[in-house]
């Protein structure tokens, strides 16, 4: 694989972003940030130390107080303003996705969208902080519960979506009154210095949100620091377990969500035309770069298989794989040219393994200088024992399984070690219905490719795909960014005033 194109000219450096305001950091560690469909690099951005960590933390503890104290509906007002300059701002946002990430620029349009739908949810906290009320509970003695913010949290995240999944986090932290440090990926670091300089302008207390750069150091920083209540992670597998077990450890509250494997069920009575659409678009949206993409295509007969892959393979062919800035291109390049000789190499083992190669998205584009493309690959007769069909790939690659019955497609999907999203394609509500009961995976999609919940909802995976007790955003959002307290109080009276030394009971 040849390497990259370096770019001569000075780049510019990607700030930090701490107590209201870019700073620079006192690290002399940094990394480059590439535009993937050139090869070249066109920033670079600081790996904080332990001094930046420190002054960070430092930053959104001193804020914390305040901010908690503020009246949730003033704190909903600046999140409204937010949503409303966040909204003007889509384009310069999604540009600066598309060019550190190359997903298309209406890709990255659409995740901002979907973003933005959680801002607009957690403008609606006075309504979700409400808590219970029973009067009474004894003579004369009443009960309530309270949500209360944690203090500082952390978000650390991937670089697959470098605006939707901070935006997953920290609209409902700060909406519940907690001040919050974002640790973004390294790879696509602009979008959030953007979002930074908006929560600004919509009147946010400078402390109340802070970014730091960086790598395992700052993420372990965070992970170690005692004025760090809890920690919100969005990442792979590995890293997510790491993040739960070390935060954990140090008496965080933590929701670490990691990689996927995602199966969609084609049953033999589908609308096959349906079906190869939602493949099309699932398996190689993107290139592949989704938690929610679907990597593995579970074919329900061996006419439905051979049916599916005489109208898919053509069009996998066929893919327009492109700039992300033509409006034609259907997918972009990958991350970095590393992950494209990682895809590779999970495709020259899923031929050694002996599944059936139908598309090489290798040829004319593995080990080509300048852009990390890559061309969709299909895969059919994937085995349940192999690499392809075990590990995450992360890349434009669909594999597809045989199968006889659809009993033996959820035990397949039910074995996996992965269990973030999974869909049937099916005209038969009796088959959807067995399915969704049965299926032992986060988010379940009914002719739905894609089941990425609402704002509304809560998004998270079952299995290795989550670590801890929450989803993320939603409800389950607002549960992880509060702890409850509940209350009961009395009220002196002249009468019956006594020690009690039993333990207390309705009276
Ligand atoms: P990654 O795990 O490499 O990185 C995620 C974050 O962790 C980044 O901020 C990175 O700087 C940090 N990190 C990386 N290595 C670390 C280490 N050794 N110790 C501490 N921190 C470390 O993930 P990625 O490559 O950026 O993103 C792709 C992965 O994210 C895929 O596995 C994908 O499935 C997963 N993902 C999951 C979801 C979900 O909702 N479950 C959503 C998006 C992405």
């Amino acid at each position: 694989m040849s390497a990259p194109i370096q770019s001569t000219l000075a780049v510019p450096s990607i700030p930090h972003w701490i107590g209201g305001e870019a700073v620079g950091g006192a690290s002399s560690r940094s990394g480059d940030v590439y535009n993937p469909s050139t090869g070249c690099i066109t920033a670079t951005v600081p790996y904080a130390s332990a001094a930046d960590i420190k002054a960070c933390v430092a930053a959104a503890h001193a804020a914390f107080g305040k901010w908690a104290a503020t009246p949730p509906l003033r704190r909903a007002r600046i999140l409204f303003r937010f949503r409303q300059l966040l909204e003007s701002a889509s384009d310069q946002i999604a540009e600066a996705i598309s060019r550190e990430h190359g997903k298309t620029l209406s890709d990255a349009r659409g995740e901002i969208v979907r973003g933005l739908e959680v801002v607009e949810f957690a403008c609606g906290i006075p309504d979700l902080l409400k808590g219970e009320y029973n009067e009474n509970v004894g003579t004369g003695v009443d009960a309530f519960s309270l949500r209360q913010p944690l203090g500082v949290v952390a978000g650390i995240t991937p670089f697959n979506f470098p605006a939707m999944v901070p935006l997953w986090m920290f609209p409902v932290a700060l909406a519940c009154g907690n001040t919050f440090i974002l640790k973004p990926s390294e790879r696509d670091p602009s979008a959030s210095i953007l979002l930074a300089q908006l929560l600004r302008e919509s009147g946010l207390p400078e402390g109340v949100f802070n970014v730091l750069h960086g790598d395992r150091e700052a993420v372990d920083g965070l992970l170690h620091h005692p004025d760090v209540a809890a920690i919100s992670f969005v990442g792979s597998t590995p890293v997510a377990r790491h993040v739960f077990h070390e935060g954990t450890q140090h008496g965080k509250r933590v929701q670490a969500l990691g990689g996927a494997k995602n199966h969609m069920v084609v049953m033999p009575d589908a609308d096959v035309d349906e079906v190869v659409d939602a493949l099309l678009g699932a398996a190689y949206g993107s290139a592949g770069e989704r938690c929610m993409a679907i990597s593995i295509a579970v074919a329900v007969g061996d006419a439905c298989a051979d049916q599916l892959i005489e109208r898919l393979a053509p069009k996998v062919k066929a893919l327009r794989v492109g700039l992300p800035s033509d409006g034609q291109t259907e997918m972009g390049p990958l991350i970095t040219s590393e992950h494209r000789a990682r895809v590779c190499d999970y495709i020259e083992a899923g031929v050694g393994e002996g599944a059936n190669l139908l598309v090489d998205g290798r040829i004319g584009y593995a080990g080509k200088p300048g852009g990390f493309f890559l061309g969709g690959s299909l895969f059919d007769r994937v085995q349940a024992n192999m690499r392809i069909y075990r590990e995450e790939i992360f890349g434009p690659v669909l594999g597809i399984v045989r199968v006889a019955s659809l009993d033996e497609a959820i035990k397949l999907i039910n074995s996996h070690m992965y269990a973030n999203g999974t869909a049937i394609f099916t005209r038969s509500g009796n088959a959807a219905r067995a399915f969704t009961s049965a299926i032992e995976v986060g988010m379940v999609g009914v002719n739905v490719p894609l089941p990425v919940p609402m704002a509304f909802h809560s998004f998270g995976g079952w299995r290795s795909s989550l670590f801890g007790d929450h989803h993320i955003y939603g409800r389950e959002g607002v549960r992880f960014y509060t702890r409850l307290k509940a209350v009961t109080q009395r009220w002196p009276r002249e009468l019956e005033r006594r020690a009690e030394f039993a333990m207390p009971t309705m009276k």
